[in-house]
């Protein structure tokens, strides 16, 4: 449900034009195929996962001998349910495990709405009964620290700071040290985004985590980096530079509900090889879903 109306944009758009493709055309043939390679574009699901689906759709239907269109509108959906899981067993549940302090890095460029989903997510961990501490680690942007603060209040989580300016590194020892302490069951890490300095920012990045590995075995148990789905084919050139300068475990997508371009989902999954674990539904604190392949799907054609 949740999927259906975070995905009012794309649908609309996508569903809305698939259907009229199909009443349009109702046999199968190479302009049917043009025009549904055109749709997929639009949609921003990538020209490389595009040409594979329309490779396997046309295999299919041959396969089967699929005459009717409105008979391909149903392998679509089948064929990117299987695009997007891929080959690989890449698990899209976060690794957060019970009986143990769980930090996870949220990374990404200014913007993209990392605070925000760090203030979900720890609610979403509250809800379950977990203890939850925040890490202040962007203290380049001027508000960073306080907007974690008014999530942390909102929440109720703990947020271990330091001053606008200090070294993130040590915000992260602080954190951990002060997160063992209290028993914490999840940390979450905010860290900078600045783009201004792409180099420095990455090696921020690589200090930072290294702290974290040599403080607490293990971790950080997730790297998520958080793109924002609306800005289309600049979210795949950040996830290109971050997943070369640092291993991300997963990408958290938000935004989703305002873009109609919800394709960007399935380029990312199938091109970079990473999985896509959270996306963005909206500014509230319940709209943050773990991805699920086929709802994610059945939504776009619900
Ligand atoms: P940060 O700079 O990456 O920490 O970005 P913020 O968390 O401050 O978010 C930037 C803006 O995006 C804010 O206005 C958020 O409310 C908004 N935002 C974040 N996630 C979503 C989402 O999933 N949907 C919508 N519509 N807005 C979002």
């Amino acid at each position: 449900e949740r999927f259906k109306e975070g995905l009012t944009k794309t649908r609309t758009s996508f569903s809305d034009r698939v259907n009229d493709l199909v009443f349009r055309y109702r046999k199968v043939d190479e302009d049917f195929f043009e025009e549904l390679e055109e749709i997929l574009i639009s949609a921003d699901v990538g020209v490389n996962t595009v040409m594979e689906l329309i490779d396997e759709l046309k295999d299919e239907v041959r396969r089967r001998n699929i005459q009717d269109t409105r008979e391909v509108r149903s392998v679509i959906s089948e064929k990117l349910v299987e695009i997007y899981q891929g080959e690989d067993e890449a698990s899209p549940q976060l690794n957060v495990e019970d009986g143990r302090l769980n930090v996870i890095l949220f990374v990404g460029v200014n913007g993209v709405g990392k605070t925000t989903t760090i203030g979900k997510l720890a609610h979403k961990f509250k809800n379950e009964g977990k203890s939850v501490m925040l890490a202040a680690g962007d203290t380049f942007r001027a508000g960073a620290i306080e907007q974690l603060e008014v999530w942390g209040n909102r929440v109720g989580a703990d947020v271990i700071k330091q001053s606008a300016g200090s070294d993130p590194a040590a915000v992260m020892f602080d954190a951990i040290q002060a997160a063992k302490a209290r028993k914490a069951d999840v940390l979450l890490c905010d860290t900078a985004g600045r783009l201004q300095n792409k180099v420095n920012l990455m090696k921020e990045l690589e200090k930072v985590k290294k702290v974290i590995e040599r403080e607490l075995p293990g971790a950080p148990h997730e790297v998520l980096l958080v793109l924002d789905a609306t800005t289309g084919q600049n979210a795949m050139s950040q996830a290109k530079q971050f997943s070369s300068a640092t291993e991300v475990s997963g990408i958290v997508l938000t935004k989703l509900d305002g873009t109609a371009k919800g394709g960007i989902v399935l380029a990312i999954r199938n091109e970079l090889e990473i999985p896509v674990k959270l996306v963005g539904l909206g500014e509230k604190m319940d709209d943050l879903q773990e991805f699920i392949a086929e709802q994610y799907v059945y939504g776009l054609f619900a």
